[in-house]
């Protein structure tokens, strides 16, 4: 299997997401048009790499087939972007926040994608030892108090409406004044980091930053296209398509 790569390319400065700005030019403003009309509850999002080709399998592996081993892999990914991002963030530690599966469903899988795969992260922070203090998981500070229908097909909108109401904070006391580093398996649109992030800064946290594995991307870089031409068959694409990013069956047929 090819090794993910990881993102190149030039990049929304706030959520990430690819643009098409003409390279070699300082052209001042890098947010895409959706953040430069409305800024979204964090800061800055990042992600190691496309949501697309062997990143995806890896991922879905994780999540839908159980393969423990894999978190490790993802967490390394992760860990690599956290560190990137980490000259960018306040001084002081920051509090890694993983976003919660409903209960059902973590019963159902046995363990949180997210969770996981931010553990594996910090314990490869931990080398070098400077970083050992500067990142701290605060697992189970937010709740997802309903399940949220699968978000395929969806608008943005609509999946801003569909994820309303569905997150709370549990315990306020770990996130007060304290600056978050909020972390997923996969950025989608956004819509549950912003919505997690909404709901975090409301019960007294600071700042907010989101770091995923994958994000998908409206205008893929060169090395995820050449990635997905590569190992995608038609077998492939129909098994990727038959799910979603919430594991449930889509309609293929
Ligand atoms: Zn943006």
């Amino acid at each position: 299997m090819r090794e993910p790569q990881p993102l190149c390319g030039t990049f929304c400065s706030v959520c990430g997401e690819a643009c098409d700005f003409p390279t070699g030019l300082n052209i001042g403003d890098t947010r895409c048009r959706i953040c430069r009309k409305a800024h979204p509850p964090f800061d800055r999002a990042v992600a190691y790499g496309s949501y697309d080709g062997n990143l995806r399998d890896l991922i879905h592996l994780l999540k839908f087939d159980q393969v423990r081993p894999l978190a490790p892999v993802l967490g390394r990914m992760l860990a690599d972007t956290i560190r990137a991002l980490e000259p960018t963030l306040p001084p002081g530690t920051i509090a890694i926040v993983p976003v919660p599966l409903y209960a059902k469903k973590k019963a159902q899988r046995g363990f949180n994608q997210a969770e996981a795969i931010a553990r594996a992260a910090l314990k490869c922070l931990a080398r070098p030892s400077r970083f050992e203090r500067r990142f701290e998981l605060c697992g189970g500070v937010l709740l997802r108090s309903r399940d949220t229908e699968s978000q395929i097909g969806l608008s943005r909108r609509q999946r801003r409406e569909n994820l309303r109401g569905a997150f709370s904070v549990c315990d306020p006391t770990p996130i007060l004044q304290r600056n978050i580093l909020l972390v997923d398996d996969v950025y989608t649109t956004g819509a549950t980091a912003s919505e997690c992030a909404r709901v975090l800064r409301r019960a007294g946290a600071g700042r907010v930053w989101v770091a995923t594995v994958a994000r998908t991307l409206k205008i893929p870089d060169v090395s995820a296209v050449s990635s997905a031409i590569s190992s995608a068959t038609s077998d492939d694409l129909s098994w990727r398509q038959s799910r979603d990013d919430n594991g449930e069956l889509a309609s293929v047929s």
